[in-house]
């Protein structure tokens, strides 16, 4: 697994240099050093948890389809909780953001939510990033998973070691990217840099933000 840091300072997040390198590499973005390792332990402990499973058992489809998505989910919720807090204080839109999450549990909900108060689709994110089949693969996987919890554990025999290695490697990679967009383009850094363009594109996510508080679904469960 390719290891990323993130930024102490900025908060962005590199795909070199992890906080016992003996030299520590300075943040591209800042030039500072000093970086946490990302993504978070309750993330890479899964990564670890799925890379440990015996590829020879016959239950590795099943068991790996269903860790894998915790994991993906568990990245995909703090980046749009990340979006969806549009750098605003916990105090200016922590309830309405808590309110929106609580409505959009599950994957397919989250990516709508994505899609709502992003500037793009996940899959268009996803290209951008370099890996136009992970939204695919993920979903297969999350097909799978849902038959395993609906007790068919063989409905997930497709999930070989390969699509799992795939599919986590390169959520690392498109998450890592999502984040820097979302993390960087500030309201304020925006602002300050008076830059009309970036301005512009920042009301129109406010605009979907507003329209996805407006739109919450029925709870009917995920
Ligand atoms: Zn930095």
């Amino acid at each position: 697994m390719v290891t990323y840091s993130r930024c102490f300072h900025c908060g962005h997040i590199a795909s070199v240099g992890i906080p016992s390198h003996p030299e520590p590499m300075p943040c591209p973005k800042c030039q500072s050093t000093g970086a946490e390792e990302w993504p978070p332990r309750n993330v890479s402990e899964l990564a670890t948890f799925v890379e440990s499973l015996d590829r020879a058992s016959p239950h590795y489809s099943s068991v790996s389809a269903v860790f894998t998505c915790a994991l993906l989910e568990n990245l995909l919720e703090s980046q749009v909780y990340m979006m969806a807090m549009m750098d605003m204080g916990y105090n200016d839109v922590g309830l309405l953001t808590d309110l929106l999450m609580e409505a959009h549990q599950g994957r397919t909900r989250l990516l709508q939510l994505y899609r709502r108060v992003g500037y793009r689709s996940f899959t268009e994110d996803a290209s951008r990033a370099g890996c136009p089949n992970f939204p695919a693969n993920w979903e297969t996987i999350a097909k799978a998973r849902n038959q395993v919890l609906h007790g068919r554990p063989n409905a997930a025999e497709d999930i070989t070691y390969s699509l799992i290695t795939n599919v986590i490697s390169n959520a690392l990679q498109v998450f890592a990217l999502a984040h820097n967009e979302y993390n960087s383009e500030s309201h304020r850094y925006k602002a300050a840099a008076g830059d009309p363009e970036a301005l512009q594109a920042d009301q129109e996510r406010l605009e979907k933000w507003r329209r996805a508080v407006g739109h919450l679904p029925e709870d009917n469960g995920s």
